[in-house]
């Protein structure tokens, strides 16, 4: 195996074999000819018809990448009408007394040079240009037709570099990658490249010869790595890899934009978990209809020191502006067994997951939770916020809550601080809220089952012990019977119920959840459109309802 790099101008993988273009350089003679003005009108009538084939094929190209990847060949068209660019070969024919193929070869060089010398990228860039026009002519004058890059089958194209009429000649369906040793990524191939989606290397330092052509070959335009004859490893991992970003690409492709709606017309809420600022980008990227589960507590791992107020307050201002009216479900810190945070200074405790631990904290320590809870409140008035309460095992703690909140309020009021009314839920994860689910649900506005304490505490299985794995089975029938109920009994109290633990992203379950009538799930991310799918090939009715 060969391992050659460059610079990606775009991702994905290709897989096939190379073939190296090479330019057939065209031999051009200085000829001194008495008759310039013969050589001027052969020169004249070139220029015509090299016009006339770019303007064929800029319709080629507008048909094929877009105006704006067209664009190059009218850019032609109007350097072969360039003045200074005529002149200096009819200059040349006049002066000199060559042949108009030599005047064109020369000029062609020299304006080639000047624009490659410039400082500004893009002029670089244009030197192939000057380049290829040049060919152009001189292929007109030759009497010949334009190079083409002819192959039977789909080939990864390796070649020194590539001149924009050269590329839209090709066939694109022949087409897998392109990898260039020089070019920028300004160039018109690393333009189309990007237009026509495919992997393409430039700057990479693969030879163009023989070792290589006609050579097995993997192009990996995430790491700019062009794999010659991989071994069985490496290209076992480049397919898994190409087959995943299909899949993604397909699904994204297709799935973004749309709704959540099962075939039987039913509208799912599908958000995203999130733990920080920072992943937004993904969450929006995957068009999450919200955040489901914003996990407050990462805010106070990585401090030293209690965040402040206005330190809470901006990060949760951030989510709900850039959510833009979208709902954001912020859980209030869970502190405590596997989330242990030094300054807390919390006793050691024998069995911590049993032990003091998210809003039993907050309960211990209201000086703590209302900070939290003043950052909450005063965030809500700038967008679709909603706060939940993690790991509630009792009705009491749901009254003891509110009038915590109750108090929040009324001193943000007596401050004159601006707040709003965000929605409040709890998460169920205890067996205990399971149980009393239907109580719960006349006291808050929605539920989000955490799957992942439920099955914990419902099987007595510890989460963080991976001697357990093979016992921690959040499929077990006792986890899914629960969460059948606490979804009836949220119905019954006409409030919505979904997950937001990791079983929430499972698609083994997706269908089960929406027989259920799970109304929302949140999930990783990179889970949204996977999810979505399913959901829309959902049907939730009886086969008896079906036919009708
Ligand atoms: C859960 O328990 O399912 C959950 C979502 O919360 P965490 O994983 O943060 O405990
Ligand atoms: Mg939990």
């Amino acid at each position: 195996m060969q391992v050659y790099r460059g610079k990606s101008v775009f991702g994905g993988i290709a897989v096939g074999t190379i073939s190296v273009y090479s330019r057939e350089e065209q031999q051009v003679k200085r000829v001194k000819t008495e008759d310039t003005a013969a050589e001027l009108a052969r020169y004249a009538n070139a220029n015509e018809t090299a016009i006339a084939q770019l303007a064929a094929l800029y319709e080629k190209a507008v048909k094929e990448v877009g105006e704006s990847g067209a664009a190059i060949f009218e850019i032609h068209q109007m350097m072969l009408e360039d003045e200074d660019y005529k002149e200096s070969v009819e200059n040349m024919i006049r002066t000199q007394q060559v042949n108009a193929e030599y005047a064109v070869a020369v000029t062609g060089d020299n304006f080639a040079q000047m624009f490659a010398s410039m400082d500004d990228d893009y002029m670089k860039a244009r030197a192939a240009d000057v380049k290829d026009i040049s060919e152009r002519l001189i292929s007109v004058l030759n009497g010949r037709g334009a190079q083409a890059v002819n192959t039977k089958e789909p080939v990864i194209i390796v070649a020194d570099d590539l001149a924009p009429s050269e590329t839209v000649q090709m066939d694109k369906d022949m087409v897998l990658s392109f990898v260039t040793v020089h070019g920028s990524a300004n160039s018109h191939t690393a333009i189309l490249a990007r237009t026509m989606e495919i992997p393409a290397l430039i700057g990479t330092d693969i030879p163009l010869d023989e070792s290589v052509d006609g050579k097995f070959a993997v192009v990996d335009g995430m790491n700019g790595c062009i794999y010659v004859e991989p071994d069985e490893q490496t290209l076992k991992e480049l397919k898994d890899k190409q087959k995943e970003e299909r899949e993604k690409k397909e699904l994204l492709l297709s799935l973004k934009g749309k709704e959540n709606v099962t075939l039987d017309g039913r509208q799912i809420m599908l958000y995203a978990n999130i733990g920080n600022v920072k992943d937004l980008a993904t969450v929006l990227q995957n068009d999450a209809g919200g955040i489901g589960l914003f996990r407050s507590e990462f805010l106070y791992l990585e401090k030293e020191e209690y965040p402040t107020e206005e330190e809470q307050f901006a990060v949760y201002k951030t989510v709900a502006e850039t959510m833009a009216g979208k709902r954001v479900i912020i859980r209030t810190l869970d502190i405590g067994a596997d989330k242990q945070c030094g300054y807390f200074k919390l006793e050691r405790e024998e069995n911590p997951a049993l032990g003091l631990r998210a809003i039993r904290i907050c309960l211990a320590r209201p000086e703590v939770f209302k900070t939290q809870l003043r950052a909450l409140f005063r965030a809500s008035a700038y967008g679709n916020l909603a706060i939940m309460y993690p790991m509630i095992a009792n009705l009491w703690e749901i009254t003891r809550i509110k009038e915590i909140a109750q108090e929040v309020k009324a001193e943000l009021a007596s401050q004159g601080i601006a707040y709003g009314n965000p929605a409040q839920g709890i998460m169920i994860e205890t067996p205990a809220a399971v149980m009393i689910s239907e109580e719960l649900a006349k006291e808050v506005d929605f539920f989000s089952i955490g799957t992942n304490d439920l099955t914990q505490y419902t099987l007595a299985v510890d989460r963080q012990n991976p001697k357990l794995e093979e016992f921690y089975d959040a499929h077990h029938p006792a986890v899914l019977r629960m969460i059948r109920m606490v979804v009836d009994n949220a119905h019954k109290a006409g409030i919505w119920a979904g997950i937001c633990g990791e079983l929430g992203g499972d698609i083994t379950l997706t269908q089960s959840f929406l027989e259920m009538g799970v109304d929302e799930l949140s999930v990783s991310p990179g889970r949204i459109l996977p999810i979505r799918k399913i959901i829309r090939e959902t049907d939730c009715r009886k086969e008896s309802e079906k036919s009708n």
